[in-house]
């Protein structure tokens, strides 16, 4: 069978092959952008950092992370700090010389921790003074990782980004030139780590090559250029590890010269407050703040009429939300966007929302896609099925996973795990997960994850988490199901469940906690091989029913 294969609208694009990330963006100023052009400034405090600066404060950056401590290219650096200037200095700094970015949530738990530092063996960790504590103890639960990590502790308020090295042998000085991948491949030379659960299983380091970060510049711009630009400015809370935060926070700024100014956490009445006052054009968010803002009685107290596009992505925008917010933004555009991990922050560009409401948009230019039945033949237009992708900015493959990896891809396809249909002009619609993942507030949770701690507590035989949605937050929410040992009578089960939800979320990072509660199962759910069917666990059968 002839595949179907849908193609971009967009002209294709030109990735260079032979540049560094840092080569790419220095000779890439198409805007002619002046160096003391403010790119970042920070929510609490004000400090802010120019397109020149940034440049000249990664190279010192690097140089430091190289003499001072022999980082070469290839080695990975963890990043576990709060959103700021100096995490998005730290960053480019590391991927200036060729080290590889791995950024953990902040708000990663030490014994979530533990499993993200096998996954990406970093030999340098930066984190804060604040949040070293958790560091160590992860570190101090770590086994087997090939080499004890050295901890850089960042200074978030000062110009002296590492301050146990600035000032020593005039790091505060020197600077080294970009990493330089003149004649070489750069997709072979990997510059990030996000993780990621992909269709199954637990977190994985997804890996981003220099030509995967270059390819994401050059679609954006090639297919949203309004949005991206020295004219755009807005509010940018995602955490910096995450990939949507990495890309438009840290990296796209740098690249269009756009003013980002950067929050160390979301809080909704300062969101609102600093997007009104930098008369920000773009806001770009996930459902649970499109919802708040859609039922805030307050919200036209906000003068937001320079914001001419609100982005949402991460996970589904219900129509009735897309109608509320357009009723209060006037002549906004409300568009989603649709993109995972494994293939940069959005391998789609979107649709303008009265075009197509709750479309999710075309593809990105140099991508293609099909749309695939569970035996992997192409459905017809308009009919669902998972989505496959290829495009430059796919990524490259899972670290130390060649199985994961595989799984990943068919003939070279990218299985992104996600049901979607596309409309004969080319109109993408996400309509559901295949894969196990569950999304609480856009932080990815893995159902393995919670079952094997679920597993590990002793009155549990067996365990089966899955997401369900709870509209009244947008959200997805995990919920455990629990076959208890024959030694728990059943007038105890009500206080050992509670007892296992409590001792769950006082170990998991917040958005792993068991929100959806923890349930007594007889037997889980389970196909004749053994794999657990999940969409057979009473929460999945309930929301099912609800929709037939
Ligand atoms: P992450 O890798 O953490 O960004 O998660 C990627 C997953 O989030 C995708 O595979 C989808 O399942 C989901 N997702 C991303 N964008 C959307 C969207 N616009 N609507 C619904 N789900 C989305």
């Amino acid at each position: 069978m002839v595949p179907r294969i849908y193609e971009s609208i967009i002209p294709e694009i030109h990735v260079p092959t032979n540049l560094s990330v840092h080569q790419f963006l220095t000779r890439y100023n198409p805007e002619d952008v002046a160096p003391d052009k403010v790119v970042w400034e920070e929510a609490d405090g004000g400090r802010t950092m120019s397109h020149g600066g940034v440049r000249d404060e990664a190279a010192i950056g690097a140089a430091c992370l190289t003499s001072a401590l022999g980082l070469h290219p290839g080695d990975v650096v963890a990043i576990y700090a709060p959103n700021s200037i100096n995490y998005g200095i730290a960053a480019h700094s590391v991927l200036w010389f060729g080290g590889v970015i791995a950024g953990i949530n902040p708000m990663t738990s030490p014994y979530d921790m533990v499993h993200y530092l096998a996954s990406c063996e970093p030999k340098v960790i930066i984190t804060t003074p604040e949040l070293r504590g958790r560091v160590d103890e992860a570190l101090s639960k770590s086994k087997n990782l090939p080499f004890q990590p050295i901890i850089v502790l960042l200074d978030e308020t000062s110009n002296a980004l590492f301050p146990e090295f600035y000032g020593k042998k005039n790091y505060g000085r020197h600077q080294i030139p970009p990493l330089d991948l003149t004649g070489s491949d750069n997709r072979k030379h990997i510059a990030a780590n996000m993780f990621s659960s992909g269709s199954s299983g637990k977190p994985k380091a997804v890996q981003w090559s220099h030509h995967t970060i270059i390819a994401h510049f050059v679609s954006v711009r090639a297919s949203q250029p309004e949005q991206n630009s020295r004219l755009t400015r807005e509010v940018l809370f995602v955490p910096f590890g995450h990939m949507f935060g990495l890309v438009a926070a840290v990296l796209n700024p740098v690249h269009c010269a756009s003013h980002v100014v950067i929050m160390k956490q979301f809080e909704y009445l300062k969101y609102i407050e600093a997007s009104a006052r930098l008369r920000a054009t773009i806001m770009r968010m996930v459902p649970p703040i499109a919802l708040a803002i859609a039922k805030d009685p307050n919200i036209a107290k906000y003068d937001l009429t320079s914001v001419n596009v609100i982005m949402c992505a991460g996970a589904t925008l219900q129509a009735e939300i897309v109608n509320q917010l357009q009723t209060i933004m006037g002549g906004c555009d409300i568009l989603q966007g649709y993109g995972l991990s494994e293939a940069a922050v959005s391998a789609l560009k979107p649709a303008k929302s009265i075009e197509r409401s709750g479309s999710v948009g075309r593809l990105f230019p140099s991508h293609t896609l099909r749309v695939v039945d569970d035996n992997l033949n192409d459905v017809e237009v308009g009919q669902p099925g998972e989505a496959l992708v290829k495009g430059p900015t796919v990524f490259l493959s899972y670290k130390n996973n060649p199985i994961a990896t595989k799984e990943a891809f068919h003939d070279g396809w990218l299985r992104t795990g996600d049901v979607v249909k596309v409309d004969e002009d080319g109109y993408i619609w996400f309509l559901d997960r295949k894969k196990e993942m569950i999304k609480y507030k856009g932080n990815q949770v893995a159902p393995a994850e919670l079952e094997d701690l679920l597993n590990s507590h002793p009155s549990v035989a067996e365990s089966a988490v899955c997401g369900i949605f709870d509209s009244s937050q947008q959200t997805e929410v995990p919920v455990g199901y629990v076959c208890l040992n024959d030694s728990i009578s059943e007038s105890e089960r009500s206080k050992v469940l509670k007892e296992i939800r409590q001792w769950v979320d006082g170990i998991v990072s917040p958005s792993k906690k068991l929100r959806g509660g923890v349930f007594y199962i007889a037997q889980i759910p389970k196909n004749p091989t053994g794999k657990v069917q999940r969409m057979l666990l009473p929460a999945r059968l309930e929301a099912a029913a609800k929709i037939a």
